[in-house]
């Protein structure tokens, strides 16, 4: 399963799309700016259940798509998780929509 990436607000319209068509889907919120901060992690949601996704900007740090908060997203959550231990960054489920996905742990 490949990744699709929407890297900033140019592809919100694909964006909205890819969710609408991968309701079983996922998404993995990148935080661009503190990426490699335990604290202000990079977080995997539910494509089709989580209001956090849809919060505007100021509510939280999963806000829509933005160049400071790309959005991976596919239809199987161990190619995210995969992506991360790749380049060795911290991700977690998201405890909103609680995506049933594996978690590691990280300092
Ligand atoms: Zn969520």
């Amino acid at each position: 399963m490949a990744i699709e990436r929407f890297e900033d607000e140019s592809a919100v319209k694909e964006y909205a799309e890819w969710r609408k068509k991968n309701p079983h889907g996922y998404v993995l919120n990148i935080n661009i700016k503190n990426q490699g901060e335990s604290k202000c992690i990079n977080i995997i949601h539910r494509a089709s259940r989580c209001a956090s996704l849809d919060s505007p900007p100021i509510v939280n740090r999963d806000r829509p798509v933005t160049a400071e908060h790309p959005k991976l997203c596919s239809t199987d959550a161990k190619d995210l998780i995969n992506e991360m231990l790749d380049k060795n960054l911290p991700y977690k489920p998201c405890g909103r929509c609680k995506p049933e996905i594996l978690t590691t742990s990280f300092k």
